[in-house]
């Protein structure tokens, strides 16, 4: 005697426990098939034959009795090795069909050829071959809801048959059709029976049942008879490559490695995930503005910060870092702001940490040439100008030191300046301007230094020698301020407090004076800026943490709603990680739409700023970043329900609404 295919032994299933009843639906099974049969089982709705089916196709454990597959104890193996079974060894025929709603016939019949790991064009050709031999051959496009009921059932019969369909469980599979689709599912089953497949039917018809060459019939969870239908029947021989001869125990560590799998796993729940997100698009797009809010913030925030930081360095770079400015300042609110003096500026001259100094006696005043009439900052210094403020003369040249020594009136005019009072249509060079209606020459234009600073105010400036500035124009000798550049950019402070000291010395130890240098507005700018990426940066933070339980909320609800999809995967032989695979894959691809709409809001929402001359720059670490983060997001968030998918238990998810 050949070892059976199937051996149950005094199987019990209880349902109940608990608060609720306990129910035995199964009282003591003992049933064995062999290869090659073809078994009906009848009984009354509810006398335990799909809870029997269920146990049988590895979809259920039972609470007693031992399950024997080939000799080999299926208690002992794990949900791995039981989606191995479900996939290679059985398939299943449902009465409600079970396809997967949102996948084509063809793609419905290839699911268990994608979790068997078989290679895409292999798949693809014996799919279609399977439809087409089933009569399907111009349907495998259509999605379950475009075809009729038998046909649907003809697909998952095509379904069955993928992996081999060593072991067919048909459930009722003719109870939803009309009379003509029946007998055409039950002529075909009955023809796989001929074929060598073992086929196990479920029927409540006598009439279907009679097709069989066996028929066992239970009655409130026990097998009342067991007994051929037509002993004449001619006997039917089992497969070649049939179930029984093969070692399990080595067919489930060669079908544990099943290379290349995940290609076709993950092309199939990229497509999954895809098709699911099209058809809730709205809900998507909705629940992912916290991630494309999130994505965009961090993005902009950056862009901005990066932007206004290169502004700040350019104004740096403009006057220079190693700039300190001296001017007169009030002790107290009642007493006037002090005066520095020629003497002052002689005394820190002599200090080491001082590379240049340079008094300025200057004051807004107002500029004329011919008709044009102009208001500009005219400063009177001396020749270090140029070299102390890094600042050029582009045309004409700078006045002399000869110029200094003579009061010479004769002036070098700013970028803006020549703009206002020539137009560019008169050659400044040579020309006399009138400054508070003193004729000054002009010597030379000024490099424009608004384009790199930003700050155009600049530009509207007149150089004239210092000593021009106190004779002719203001009366004083005494320096509005005092411009000193220290040795060494880094030692500022240093330079800051020598000349400190030396001012408090020079003036007796009245603190009338006031020192500002660039490197300090730098610095506070700097912070200011620090404090607002923070705040922005915690926005962000916030959006994407919202993000992040939309994409869980989602998830959810897809977990929820696709429960029987899950159910039926399982069915075909889905294992746990592939079930949380493709829900992870589903997040990770929602969280990717919303980080690529999150930078596209970026870019969109940069421009505007760009065009309301806000300084922007974008950096591709920044964009990365971003979209990195949202990819976590998508993983940790997606992680939860994906495991809750992947922890379904296969006969809860298949039965559920
Ligand atoms: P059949 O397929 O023969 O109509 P079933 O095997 O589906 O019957 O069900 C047999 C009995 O088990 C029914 O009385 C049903 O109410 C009960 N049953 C089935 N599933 C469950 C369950 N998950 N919890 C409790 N009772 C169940
Ligand atoms: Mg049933």
């Amino acid at each position: 005697m050949q070892t059976p295919l199937i051996d149950l032994r005094q199987i019990r299933k209880a349902y109940g426990g608990g608060d609720s009843p306990v129910v035995e639906v199964l009282r003591g099974i003992d049933l064995a098939i062999h290869a090659g049969e073809f078994v009906a089982i009848v009984g009354a709705s509810g006398s335990g034959k799909s809870t029997l089916m269920n146990i049988l196709g590895c979809l259920d454990r039972p609470t007693s009795g031992d399950y024997l597959f080939a000799g080999e104890n299926v208690a002992g193996l794990g949900s791995d090795e039981l989606a191995w079974l479900r996939r290679e060894a059985f398939g299943f025929v449902f009465q409600g069909y079970h396809l997967i709603p949102s996948g084509s016939a063809q793609e419905n019949v290839e699911m268990p050829a994608i979790y068997a790991g078989t290679p895409a064009d292999e798949r693809h050709a014996r799919a279609a071959a399977l439809l087409e031999r089933l009569g399907l051959g111009s349907r495998t496009g259509n999605r379950p809801h475009q075809l009729s009921g038998g046909q649907q059932q003809r697909v998952s019969i095509a379904r069955a048959l993928m992996n081999g369909g060593h072991i067919i469980l048909a459930d009722e599979p003719t109870g939803a059709l009309d009379s003509h689709s029946g007998a055409e599912v039950m002529s075909l089953l009955d023809e796989l029976a001929s074929q060598g497949h073992v086929v196990i039917l479920i029927t409540h018809d006598r009439e279907v049942a009679r097709r069989a060459n066996r028929v066992i019939e239970i009655r409130d969870g026990l097998i009342i008879s067991d007994t051929a239908a037509h002993p004449s029947a001619p006997p039917r021989t089992a497969r070649p490559d049939a179930l029984q001869a093969v070692d399990l125990r080595q067919r489930l560590s060669a079908g544990s490695e099943t290379n290349g799998a995940w290609k076709g796993e993950l092309l199939d729940a990229v497509q999954a995930a895809w098709r699911v997100m099209w058809i809730n698009r709205f809900r998507t797009a909705l629940t992912l503005l916290g991630i494309v809010i999130g994505v965009a913030s961090v993005v902009v925030m950056l862009a901005v910060g990066e932007g206004s930081k290169r502004q700040v360095m350019a104004q740096m770079g403009a006057f220079g870092s190693n700039i300190i400015y001296l001017s007169g300042a009030a002790p107290n609110p009642r007493t006037p702001p002090g005066i520095i003096t020629l003497d002052d500026v002689a005394a820190l001259a002599d200090l080491p940490q001082v590379q240049r100094i340079m008094p300025v006696n200057g004051s807004t005043a107002g500029v004329r040439f011919g008709n044009a009439d102009h208001t500009a900052y005219v400063g009177g210094n001396d020749t270090n100008f140029p070299s102390i403020f890094n600042w050029p003369v582009v045309h004409g040249s700078y006045f002399s030191q000869a110029d200094e020594d003579s009061a010479a009136a004769v002036a070098v005019i700013g970028h803006k300046v020549r703009e206002k009072l020539f137009n560019d249509r008169v050659d400044p060079i040579g020309q006399y301007i009138l400054i508070e209606n003193v004729p000054f020459q002009v010597l030379g234009v000024l490099a424009e230094k608004g384009s790199s600073s930003g700050d155009s105010d600049s530009d509207n400036r007149i150089a004239v020698p210092y000593s021009a500035a106190s004779v002719r124009l203001f009366g004083s000798r005494n320096p509005e301020y005092v411009v000193i550049a220290a040795k060494d950019a880094r030692k500022v402070k240093e330079a800051e407090q020598a000349i400190e000291h030396t001012m408090l010395r020079e003036h007796k130890g009245k603190r009338d004076f006031e020192l500002t240098n660039n490197a300090a507005m730098i610095q506070a700018e700097a912070r200011t800026q620090g404090t607002l990426s923070l705040m922005l940066g915690s926005i962000a933070a916030i959006s994407l943490l919202v993000g992040g339980i939309g994409v869980m909320n989602i998830m959810l609800m897809t977990v929820r709603e696709r429960t029987r999809e899950i159910g039926i995967r399982m069915a075909t032989g889905a294992r746990q990680r592939d079930i949380l695979r493709q829900f992870l894959t589903e997040a990770v691809m929602l969280s990717v739409v919303g980080g690529i709409a999150g930078i596209g809001l970026a870019l969109l929402v940069g421009g505007v700023l760009l065009l309301g001359n806000v300084a922007v720059a974008f950096q591709l670490i920044a964009v990365l970043g971003a979209f990195g983060c949202a990819l976590v997001t998508g993983v940790i968030f997606g992680f939860m329900p994906a495991r809750k998918a992947a922890r379904l238990d296969p006969v809860t998810a298949l039965t559920s609404e």
